[in-house]
């Protein structure tokens, strides 16, 4: 049953523009139940956002396929994901062959996904802290992708991008973010695209928003 309603989401997110054969087979079988509350199993393939409790979301499955669609990787890349959150996300990049580094600043959240990707078996290596200033032990990146909103650009994520590593992160104001994508064209050069009007939680920390001035 959910197998035939994973290939139904894949469907649903080719329309909305996805081409990456890679991206699309992941979403085609990781199994999205797994990282929401079992309360919400009948919507867990549902193209939306749902929450997974301590105010946090599990991204909508276009938006997760249209970051790593931008991110561009190839199998044994090494990418640094900022908000582990449910661990979906990065269950699609280990899916995809990548060598997944997950940050998460919530650490009963951590605690949790961490557990979860033992018992299911996804080898990425998961630490709780913030995630704006990257994890440097293990930088360069090929890619870096920030799945919460944050106020500007951290200098520590591109800083820690190989040359052709690309950046994806939300970066505006609180209520909503446009997608940027940046690419490390040398040492210190950087292109950037934008994909406008996301919606993310927003990102917090040393580089990010202040906590107390979220709510
Ligand atoms: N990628 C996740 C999305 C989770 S929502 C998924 O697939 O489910 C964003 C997450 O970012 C939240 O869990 C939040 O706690 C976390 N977060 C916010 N600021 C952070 C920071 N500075 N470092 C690491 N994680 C952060």
């Amino acid at each position: 049953m959910s197998r035939f309603q994973r290939e139904q989401l894949v469907e649903e997110i080719k329309l909305k523009g996805i081409k990456d054969e890679n991206v699309l087979r992941a979403i085609a079988t990781v199994e999205r139940e797994k990282f929401i509350p079992k309360t919400m199993a009948h919507l867990a393939y549902k193209d939306t956002a749902l929450p997974i409790g301590y105010e946090q979301t599990i991204s909508q499955p276009y938006t997760v396929a249209f970051m790593t669609e931008k991110l561009n990787l190839k199998k044994e890349d090494k990418v640094l994901e900022v908000g582990t959150g449910s661990g979906y996300q990065a269950a699609i990049l280990y899916q995809m062959g990548m060598k997944v580094y997950s940050i998460e600043i919530n650490l009963e959240l951590h605690n949790k996904t961490k557990q979860l990707f033992d018992e299911l078996g996804i080898r990425v290596h998961a630490k709780y802290g913030d995630g704006t200033i990257g994890w440097a032990e293990f930088s360069p990146y090929n890619g870096i992708i920030v799945t919460a909103g944050s106020p500007s650009i951290p200098n520590k994520l591109m800083e820690q991008l190989t040359i052709g590593g690309k950046l994806v992160i939300p970066v505006g104001p609180r209520d909503y973010q446009d997608l940027f994508v940046i690419t490390r064209l040398s040492e210190d050069e950087y292109s950037k695209e934008t994909y406008p009007r996301f919606v993310f939680v927003p990102l917090i920390g040393k580089n990010g928003w202040e906590k107390n001035k979220i709510k």
